[in-house]
């Protein structure tokens, strides 16, 4: 079965041109080239990715000796010499190549960092607290292994991100019921046992076989920092890095992806948190995920937000996810999603969902569609 998914795919990394003739037209549109300026600069290698750069940000101290609020102060002081060189990279084309990696540099700290919090484990907002590393498990049911179930080169994601190349991790931080990847997100164990050194090697590999970003996602990424920033010291190819997450990361995660992070796609589900507890199990939704898209409007970062439009959920989600985004994100693509169906519980047990037990009608679709459009949100070119 391998072999034909590699031949299939083989075919598909000359051919994806025919199979998705939009990944290539979507660029002829200014404003989709506007919003995506920094993620196309690296796609095409015209600029490095932000790992490559903070590969190259000095660090001073033994890591594994200072303490854990030693370590972010290092990481306040780094961060600004991070920018300045992304400046310079961004507006005065400085060759990164001319500057040697440095040792330790950003990416160390911030793996060790990681490592640290994994100890006592707040990547995500459920704040469990608990030593992965010592193999405890919290909420996603992970401990400090990191599992990866596929990855290839994913022909179905949106227009300007194809070929995708997508890593599918395991487990998650939501209990949604009626999550369409419930196999992996639910089952931790799902998946390969992966190192940092072999998710590099997978990463890598997909850069060369045409990928024109290394997708994090899942399940959910969040819960696999640890892993995916240690890789990046095992990596050096330059390819735009793309986090693909529910976005109930902490701010501490979000500090660490910060300076490493080329796209951002975001899931933004719910209006209401009455919504989000009944449907997710996860409290503070709209405050959290507010929060963390305020920081990367506020940092200009390049962004498709992703909104599932979930029937009977018009008025207390849709309408006002898309008029945040529109005053507070203006930047970021928008891409509202119709193929909700009824999965897992709510295809199981439909009575006690019977909200969500159908798709979303054509008449909902038309006002989410019309409402983006009236409030300027650039959706249209992206599938
Ligand atoms: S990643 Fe989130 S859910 Fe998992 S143990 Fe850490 S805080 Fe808990």
């Amino acid at each position: 079965m391998r072999i034909w998914f590699g031949i299939i795919e083989g075919v598909l990394g000359v051919m994806w041109i025919l199979v998705r003739p939009d990944a290539e037209l979507v660029w002829r549109n200014r404003e989709v080239k506007e919003r995506l300026a920094w993620y196309k600069a690296v796609m095409d290698n015209r600029k490095p990715a932000k790992y490559l750069i903070a590969k190259r940000v000095h660090v001073e101290g033994e890591l594994k000796e200072l303490s854990y609020e030693e370590l972010w102060k290092r990481h306040s002081e780094a961060i600004k010499e991070f920018y300045e060189l992304l400046d310079n990279v961004r507006n005065n084309d400085l060759d990164i190549e001319s500057i040697p990696i440095a040792s330790p540099n950003l990416i160390d700290l911030k793996s060790e960092i990681a490592r640290r919090i994994l100890r006592n484990c707040i990547f995500c907002e459920r704040r469990c607290g608990v030593n992965r590393e010592a193999g405890m498990k919290g909420f996603c049911g992970l401990d400090a292994r990191t599992y990866v179930a596929s990855e290839f080169l994913h022909m179905g994601e949106e227009s300007p991100l194809v070929p995708s190349g997508t890593i599918f991790f395991t487990g998650c931080s939501f209990k949604c019921v009626f999550c369409q990847n419930w196999d992996i997100s639910q089952h931790p164990l799902a998946g390969e046992p992966v190192d940092a050194k072999r998710l590099a090697r997978i990463a890598t590999d997909l850069r060369r076989r045409g990928a024109r970003n290394i997708n994090y996602v899942g399940g959910n990424p969040d819960q696999q920092l640890h892993t995916i920033i240690e890789s990046l010291k095992y990596m050096n190819i330059n390819v735009p890095l793309l986090w693909n997450s529910n976005m109930y990361l902490t701010l501490q995660s979000l500090d660490l992806l910060l300076e490493i992070i080329d796209i951002w796609l975001p899931d933004f589900k719910y209006g209401s948190d009455e919504c989000a507890m009944r449907l997710s199990n996860v409290d503070r939704y709209y405050e959290v995920v507010t929060r963390n898209l305020k920081i990367l409007a506020d940092k200009n970062e390049d962004a498709i937000i992703r909104h599932l439009v979930l029937p009977n959920h018009l008025e207390c989600c849709t309408v006002p996810i898309l008029e945040w985004i529109s005053k507070n994100y203006p930047k970021a693509l928008v891409n509202v999603m119709a193929q909700y169906r009824p999965e897992y519980q709510v295809a199981l047990y439909p009575d006690k969902w019977r909200d969500i037990a159908r798709r979303p009608s054509s008449s909902e679709m038309s006002k989410a569609y019309t409402l983006a459009r009236k409030l300027g949100l650039c959706f249209e070119p992206v599938s």
